[in-house]
């Protein structure tokens, strides 16, 4: 083992994961790292490359709170990508709209 080896420490992205919790726009992202600062359970890790966005590394710990979307100052730059049993949606028969189960609506049944 060389010396440099020994100094560096690298991060990468988590790909083989199949959570993706949250995607970031790099065109968008300014890399200030609020949503690395506020992520509760601090999946994100900082890039390296100031101005970069940062990496997300541990996707399987996201709660969904939303928090890092909340935050960011760039509009579009981050949204929250739900993983498929969360985003089908149930369709009236009356009038085709789509609702949720189980969220706060009095139109949903119970
Ligand atoms: S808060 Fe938004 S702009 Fe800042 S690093 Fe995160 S995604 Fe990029």
């Amino acid at each position: 083992m060389n010396k440099k080896s020994e100094q560096d420490i690298y991060v990468a992205p988590n790909n083989p994961s199949p959570s993706r919790p949250v995607i970031i726009d790099g065109d968008t992202c300014i890399g200030c790292n609020q949503c690395v600062e506020v992520c509760p359970r601090d999946i994100f890790m900082p890039s390296s490359v100031k101005g970069e966005p940062p990496q997300v590394v541990f996707s399987e710990e996201c709660w969904y709170d939303g928090s890092c979307v909340f935050i960011c100052p760039v509009e579009g730059a981050i949204k929250l990508h739900f993983p498929l049993m969360w985003r089908v949606p149930w369709k009236r028969k009356e009038t085709g709209d789509y609702f949720w189960v189980n969220k706060n609506d009095e139109k949903n049944p119970k």
